[in-house]
This record gives C-alpha cells, structure tokens and sequence, in this order.
C-alpha cells in the first residue's frame, strides 16, 4: 500500500485497468523514471473503470499479475485503494486523497500512454489535473500525435515542457511528452491471442503467462 513519504522525492502514480499487465506497461515506464529520476511509480489498478468495458480478468487476478510482474523491481509499487471500491473509480478524486496525504511540497506525477492523452477530455475534471500533479505522457505507437479536441490541444500548448528540472522542483502544474520507447503492445491484443490459442511470449512476464495458464484466464 502507499506510504507517505518521509523524504524529498519525486514520485508518479501509473494507473490501468491492467487486464492483464504487460511490457508496454512496464517497459516505457522504467525508462521514464530513468529519464526524470522517479523514485517510485506506484501502480493503481482500477476496480470499475469508467471509461471503458469492464475487464475479463477479476480485481484479484488482475492485481495477482501485476504483483508478479514487479516481484523484485523495487522501481515498482502496487496501491490497491481503487481496487478496494465497488464504485467506479475517477481518478482525480484518488489524486486528490493521495496529494492530502503526499502533502504539497513534493512533486507528484500521474502517467499515462499517448492514446489515453488523445481522449483525456472524456475524464471527469481533466483541467483540473494539474491543480495536483504533473501528466506524464508515454509514447504509444499507432496512436496519432495530433489531438483532435482543441480545447485539449490549447491546454497542452500551455503547459507543455520538456524542463527536467521543472518536473523535479514545481509539485504539480506541467505536461512532459516523454521520448520512451514504442511497444506496440496491447492488453486486447494479449486477450484476443489467448482466445485463439496464440503464443504471447515477449509480451508479457513469463510468471504472468504461468498465472494465467494456472487460472484458464482469456480462454
Ligand atoms: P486495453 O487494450 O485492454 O485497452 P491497455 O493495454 O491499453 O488495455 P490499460 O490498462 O488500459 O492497458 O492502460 C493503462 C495505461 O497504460 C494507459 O494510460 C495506457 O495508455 C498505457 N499503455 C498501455 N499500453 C501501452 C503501450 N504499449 N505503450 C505505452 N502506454 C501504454
């Protein structure tokens, strides 16, 4: 569970429905906490997402995966507040509860991949994401670079930086569109192949692929 932290850091909260988690998860992940100096990304996988159908695999299964796909990366940790509720989960409202405890001094950043950017105007009070942390936006492939909402688009142009430094020392308030790596990688990809018996090999951790065996999940 997350922990307020007693040291001057910068953390970042990546959540997901992560049904289940994979390497396009990860992988960019890891190379955006090298590239900012993140201490810690704390995964929040969701309960009942709003925006989106309702996962296959159950809360438990889907945080048993993500439990075994960070075993032993300490980059890595798994808050399960949101999956602990039976009510849909806004992520603003979790932000919100994790900066009160966080306090306001350190920066503290929300992830996301480059499609969930293209519809970000669909969440509740997305202006008011930055009122409480930093957005950073992995790269995605397939995905278009252009956002087609303009009031999105004008937000992004405002607080839009590329200042490392800035991310680490303002508590909240910036856009960073990081250079990660393009993994073109999909959880409905993974499902799909599972429903019609396709190797999945190099898309997902090999214990996950034994938990989901184990568990005749995607069938
Ligand atoms: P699905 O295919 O079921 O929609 P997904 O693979 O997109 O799932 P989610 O759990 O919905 O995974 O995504 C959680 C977050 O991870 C989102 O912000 C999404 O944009 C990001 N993400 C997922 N896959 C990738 C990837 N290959 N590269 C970069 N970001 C990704």
């Amino acid at each position: 569970m997350y922990k307020k932290q007693t040291v001057s850091s910068f953390y970042a909260l990546f959540g997901g429905t992560f049904d289940p988690i994979h390497y396009g998860h990860l992988r960019p992940v890891e190379v955006l906490a090298q590239q900012l100096g993140l201490q810690q990304v704390i995964l929040l996988p969701n309960h009942v997402p709003p925006h989106r159908p309702q996962p296959e695999a159950s809360p438990w299964q889907r945080l048993k995966m993500i439990e075994l796909a960070v075993a032993n990366n300490p980059l890595f940790r798994i808050d399960t507040r949101e999956l602990q509720s039976s009510n849909p989960s806004y992520i603003i409202n979790t932000l919100k509860i994790i900066r009160q405890q966080q306090g306001l001094k350190f920066p503290l950043a929300f992830i996301i991949g480059q499609d969930s950017l293209l519809w970000l105007h669909k969440w509740h009070k997305w202006q008011s994401l930055l009122d409480i942390c930093h957005l950073l936006v992995c790269a995605r492939p397939s995905y278009n670079n252009k956002l087609i909402n303009t009031e999105l688009q004008q937000w992004l142009n405002t607080y839009q930086t590329d200042n490392i430094k800035k991310l680490n020392q303002q508590p909240k308030g910036y856009i960073y569109l990081a250079n990660t790596p393009l993994l073109d990688i999909s959880a409905t990809d993974i499902r799909r192949r599972y429903h019609q018996n396709q190797c999945c090999d190099y898309l997902l951790p090999h214990s996950v692929q034994q938990y989901i065996k184990l568990q005749n999940l995607y069938c």
